[in-house]
């Protein structure tokens, strides 16, 4: 693997982790060694440090259009989630405990709502059309007089399916049921505002936007019935104790500014290299499926079913070029468990496990799409020489990378 270090790397998976840019580095970096204080000192020290979360919190809440009191700062976006919807189900435990989420949301949400049905609670998982999208009426017809919590993604973080999350938040006022957005996938790349979208409590991530791992966001709208998560401290309005992540928090705040400031440029930028990838995907490789909802999606992901290919082959063979892409989520890559989503999705199962996600960075150059486009194609024809599945009686001449291909 030595030779990989030789090679120029490209890193196409963005939803994963992003590097930490390098303004938001250069903000955090005093946090450590010069502004060492603990915030909730009353001394110098503390007095400066306070300063510094105080001005992160309001560039987050900026970003989204809510309250600085509204932002309670975490560990990430998985304990952010935890936060949400056990803090929420335990606070309203006297109306209900009845949660509606979807099929294809993060682990972070998906193995949270498991332990809550361990612990006697009831969880609705709705289903999804090819595109990867709920049916609103669907949704509807799920609320009961116990539903307690609607957790819904903002974008699906494999194949970049954006849900409506206004028409959601509107269900979910209209019933009078909470509503948890992980909107871990969407910040920086759509807009956000809490201002205009009644969502109750919104999950945000440090690493998937420029910042450190192990720093994130739970939003709380002002009224929302949610019980603390951790305690121990009066941090957070005691809602979170622990002493703050300091440096953590100031970069994500430089992260949150920086996201807001280039949001327009970077759309632009991602949606153009991720749209130049598809088309000379496309163009170049027979038999192929883009999975997702190709018109609500986010403009960095693209997910590809390549029939007659293993993902994981795919994946280790482009690896040795010094790509770096996906096969599902980073948390179930590693395990030969088929995608959730794509699973979902109800995609072929000849495309199961031959599709492979490319998520597109800030850092991502045009340059780093045509290497990818350069190998990629002989890559795959090297992969089906050699596969037993080619020649399956499944049909793929219909296949069209407008939608989801083989018909089922
Ligand atoms: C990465 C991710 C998470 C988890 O965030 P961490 O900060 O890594 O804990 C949650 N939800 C989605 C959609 C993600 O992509």
């Amino acid at each position: 693997m030595e030779d990989i270090d030789q090679l120029e790397r490209i890193y196409l998976d963005n939803n994963a982790t992003t590097p930490v840019a390098p303004q938001v580095m250069e903000t955090m970096l005093p946090y450590y060694m010069k502004f060492y204080g603990n915030p909730s000192s009353v001394h110098w020290a503390g007095r400066e440090v306070e300063k510094a979360v105080s001005d992160a919190r309001l560039q987050v809440a900026e970003l989204i259009k809510a309250k600085p009191e509204e932002i309670i700062f975490t560990a990430g976006g998985s304990e952010s989630d935890n936060f949400a919807i056990l803090g929420s189900c335990d606070a309203l435990s006297g109306k209900g405990s009845h949660i509606i989420t979807t099929a294809v949301e993060h682990p972070a949400v998906l193995d949270t709502c498991r332990y809550f049905e361990q612990r006697g609670g009831k969880v609705t998982y709705l289903g999804v059309d090819r595109r990867g999208q709920i049916d609103l009426d669907e949704l509807e017809q799920a609320i009961n007089a116990q539903t307690v919590l609607i957790s819904v993604m903002w974008a699906n973080n494999e194949t970049g399916t954006i849900f409506p999350v206004a028409a959601i938040a509107d269900i979910a006022r209209r019933y009078n049921i909470q509503f948890h957005c992980d909107a871990v996938q969407a910040v920086g790349k759509v807009p956000i505002d809490m201002e205009e979208c009644p969502v109750d409590m919104l999950s945000i991530s440090g690493h998937k936007i420029g910042a450190p791992k192990g720093i994130g966001v739970l939003y709380v709208r002002n009224g929302t019935q949610l019980n603390p998560y951790l305690h121990g401290g009066h941090q957070e309005g005691s809602m979170r104790a622990g002493t703050h992540n300091v440096a953590g928090i100031v970069a994500l705040g430089k992260a949150c500014q920086l996201a807001q400031q280039d949001l327009a440029k970077n759309v632009e930028h991602l949606r153009q290299l991720r749209d130049r990838l598809q088309q000379g995907i496309v163009a170049s490789i027979s038999d192929v499926c883009i999975n997702g909802d190709q018109e609500n999606r986010l403009p960095n992901t693209l997910n590809v079913g390549f029939s007659f290919v293993e993902g994981e082959g795919l994946l280790l063979s482009l690896d040795m070029y010094g790509i770096a892409a996906s096969s599902g989520s980073a948390c179930t890559s590693g395990s030969d468990a088929p995608s959730h989503v794509l699973s979902a999705m109800a995609v072929d199962k000849l495309l199961l496990q031959s599709s492979l996600r490319f998520s597109l960075g800030y850092q991502t150059t045009s340059a780093d799409i045509d290497k990818t486009l350069a190998v990629l194609p002989a890559i795959v024809d090297k992969l089906r020489a050699m596969s037993p599945m080619v020649g399956d009686e499944v049909n793929v001449t219909n296949c069209t990378y407008v939608e989801c291909c083989i018909d089922h």
